[in-house]
């Protein structure tokens, strides 16, 4: 058989960098997903495809719930709707038991039509209508403040309705993870958070159920889980002690980092991001130092979002055209970009050839289809 010609080429050595004067680039293959070929996928559905692995899902969920009813038992998941809501990956985590943590009445409605009750739902986000806060009341959601004019708001519909909404309020505090989300609910230590609750103590119209943050997202250290959740038990010892109101739960949000790599992120995520483990070892700790009682010990509400599912997707895209850029770089046009994929933007993707290459692998940059200059990685 004839050997493939392979064009003679000049490259620079970038320093630390792998190329063929340093350590042999071998370019990794997959040619299938889970066992089935990508070729067999490509023929059915045809190329770009997104696919999700049902069982990494699962396995992800499970790996999590055993890890969390280690170390806090009295504690639960909400899936974050918005981190991915197509209803075949939404009702694969609600047959788990996770139930719908949702910061819109668009996935709110998403939630009710996979045939979720409405006193399940964890109603989120800084953005609820008159009309949505109504509904959500009716159903007896759990719906989490953001800000002062949405709890006058809540107030009056609550009036309106002659019934006492469950509530809780968002908090935000500055726990060393920069930046920090001040835009998001009321703020741990100017004290604002504690007035709200007194606020609505006072008010007399509200039910304060839980007490809730989520600091942030991709959140590589444990520790910062410690510290929220002490600012939380914290604030409910206090609702306790002034009003004798003891919280149903504490809800620490989501942020978990998934194994991805961020473009930014030296270290490789697989190495870099805590285990589960980890983050429910620092939240246990928290938890643990409450002075609570027994029967008083709040439940622990994760509101997970981009753990679950990030490790389990694939985008199958298929090589439209070559290019030698001016620059002498070698170029590769695909079929799917940040249209399909636009995680591309945060996440170092993990970009395998779907077959053997042979010959000698270069530094390459993909384009993907749009006829827009963002559209590279
Ligand atoms: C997005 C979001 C989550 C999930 O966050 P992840 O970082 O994906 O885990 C949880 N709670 C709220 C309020 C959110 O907005």
């Amino acid at each position: 058989m004839k050997k493939k010609y392979n064009p003679p080429f000049i490259e620079k050595t970038d320093v630390g960098m792998t190329n063929k004067f340093g350590f042999a680039s071998v370019v990794d293959y997959q040619d299938n997903i889970e066992g089935v070929p990508v070729e067999e996928i490509v023929a059915k559905y045809d190329s770009p495809v997104m696919i999700f692995s049902e069982t990494a899902i699962r396995n992800k969920y499970r790996e999590m719930k055993t890890a969390l009813q280690k170390y806090y038992p009295n504690s639960e998941i909400s899936w974050s709707y918005k981190t991915n809501y197509l209803q075949a990956i939404s009702s694969i985590l609600h047959q788990e038991g996770a139930k719908p943590e949702v910061v819109s009445i668009m996935e709110y409605d998403m939630a009710k039509g996979l045939g979720q009750s409405g006193s399940d739902i964890i109603f989120n986000g800084p953005s609820k209508r008159k009309a949505d806060l109504e509904q959500a009341v009716t159903d007896g959601a759990s719906i989490h403040i953001d800000h002062l004019d949405e709890l006058v708001l809540l107030e009056s519909v609550a009036e309106q309705l002659g019934i006492t909404p469950r509530v809780a309020i968002r908090v935000n505090m500055d726990i060393g993870v920069y930046p920090q989300w001040q835009r998001f609910g009321f703020n741990y230590e100017n004290g604002e958070a504690m007035r709200t609750l007194q606020r609505i103590v006072t008010g007399g119209k509200l039910q304060i159920v839980g007490i809730h943050t989520h600091i942030g997202t991709f959140l590589l250290e444990a520790s910062a889980y410690y510290f929220s959740a002490k600012a939380l038990l914290e604030l409910a010892m206090q609702l306790k002690d002034k009003f004798g109101i003891v919280v149903e739960y504490i809800d620490l949000g989501g942020g978990f980092a998934s194994k991805n790599t961020l473009h930014n992120q030296y270290t490789p995520g697989e190495f870099a991001s805590p285990n589960p483990e980890q983050y429910f070892a620092a939240i246990g700790r928290a938890f643990n130092e409450a002075q609570f009682t027994r029967e008083e010990n709040p439940k622990l509400i994760m509101e997970t979002g981009r753990i679950l599912v990030s490790e389990a997707g694939y985008c199958v895209s298929s090589v439209i055209g070559k290019k030698d850029l001016p620059t002498g770089q070698k170029a590769v046009i695909l079929d799917a970009g940040v249209n399909m994929l636009i995680t591309a933007w945060w996440y170092n993707l993990n970009i395998k050839p779907a077959q053997p290459l042979s010959g000698t692998s270069r530094n390459t940059i993909f384009y993907g289809p749009l006829c827009m200059n963002i559209d590279a990685r």
